[in-house]
């Protein structure tokens, strides 16, 4: 039996940064899927890159368990050498992914390379997917095509072995200020847009005082949160600015209609237009996705809770939970490692906790599909 450790060595050590394919991870990963029935859902990505995710079944059906896991990662600092060159130092493993998620995906290979495919009489499934990292595109593509169904999902995401029950969703957008450029020896005959993007940043607080106002206490902070991330204006230091763009984002708590900021960002324009007509600012919503609600069955994180001793709790970050849950069923975000250790160098799991997640899902493996 390989150790799980080494295969999330070897999974590191294949890069598999959003923009480039993912197809050797996914090959990989095949190798540890002898006999079990493979289904491939291919795409090209807006580059011309080819991207594969894939849904392996012990057997046909509806799964008792489906373990899911995206094969992409965050891009990593050049300077950052032991990115794709993983090492372990003090019981943690050091590599980018290791972390988000490749360290779940080595639980998954190493539990179901222990399996033999015809023995379990209720199907397992494993679903691996592309393009997480920049917004669940895989995990959307397969849930068009109604690729998984299961009564009992694992999405895989580093929560430190705590069984989720549900998580915000994720909302993406950009306002656009128009002004009029001049020279800016006569910005009488212009209006500068960063003048007009200040006064959109002070509404946008107090749209993110509302928000604050209903809250979902199974969540830190308990409210939807907003940023505006990034603003970009002006071409010349003499030019009054004809316009001015923020990027703003917000993560709905469930319950809440995750449209809800962006009817208050668009009263608070219209406001703004109101008190004076030469104002002209217009939000652009380029992602809804919804948050990921607890589900009614708890039998799963039931489970995982007795296992692993540690309380069903939420999480703040979006994942693929709220595209590829089946309806009705119940689904769980679960994994090894700290979320806040991702995205960043120096990004590590720890050894122990690996081994903690392969018998978890060996026990979750038996309940429900044995
Ligand atoms: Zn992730």
């Amino acid at each position: 039996m390989v150790k799980t450790a080494s295969i999330l060595r070897d999974l590191v050590a294949i890069p598999s940064v959003s923009s480039l394919s993912n197809v050797p991870v996914v090959n990989y990963a095949l190798n540890f899927l002898q006999g079990w029935k493979i289904e491939r859902h291919p795409y090209t990505d807006p580059a011309g890159t080819a991207k594969l995710n894939v849904v392996a079944r012990t057997r046909p059906g509806i799964a008792g368990l489906a373990l899911v896991c995206h094969t992409d990662t965050v891009p990593f600092d050049p300077d950052w050498k032991e990115a794709v060159n993983p090492k372990i130092r003090g019981g943690k493993l050091y590599g980018r992914g290791s972390c988000d998620v490749k360290g779940f995906l080595a639980c998954v290979l190493s539990a179901a390379s222990k399996i033999d495919p015809q023995e379990l009489t209720t199907p397992l499934a494993v679903a691996l997917t592309a393009d997480e990292e920049i917004g669940c595109v895989g995990a959307k593509f397969l849930a068009k095509k109604k690729a998984l169904r299961a009564r009992h999902t694992i999405i895989g995401e580093p929560t430190g072995l705590a069984p989720v029950r549900a998580g915000k969703g994720y909302a993406l957008a950009e306002i656009v200020v128009r002004g009029k450029e001049a020279h800016s020896a006569f910005p009488a005959s212009g209006r500068s847009a960063i003048g007009d993007a200040a006064r959109v940043i002070l509404a946008l607080e107090r749209v993110s005082r509302k928000l604050a106002s209903r809250r979902n206490r199974a969540f830190d902070p308990s409210y939807t949160t907003l940023n505006a991330g990034v603003i970009r204006g002006g071409s010349a230091k003499n030019i009054v600015p004809g316009e001015c763009r923020i990027t703003v984002e917000w993560r709905p708590i469930p319950g809440q209609d995750g449209g809800w900021a962006a009817e208050l960002i668009r009263e608070e324009l219209a406001a703004l237009r109101e008190k004076d007509a030469g104002f002209a600012a217009e939000l652009e919503v380029k992602r809804l996705d919804p948050a990921f609600a607890p589900s009614r069955d708890d039998a799963l994180a039931g489970l995982l809770e007795t296992l692993s001793g540690r309380r069903a709790t939420t999480v703040a970050f979006g994942t693929e939970a709220a595209h590829l849950g089946t309806p009705g069923a119940e689904t769980v975000v679960f994994g090894p490692g700290d979320m806040t250790v991702a995205h960043k160098s120096g990004e590590f799991v720890p050894i122990d906790e690996l081994e903690e997640c392969v018998t978890y899902l060996d026990a979750a493996i038996r309940n429900f599909c044995a």
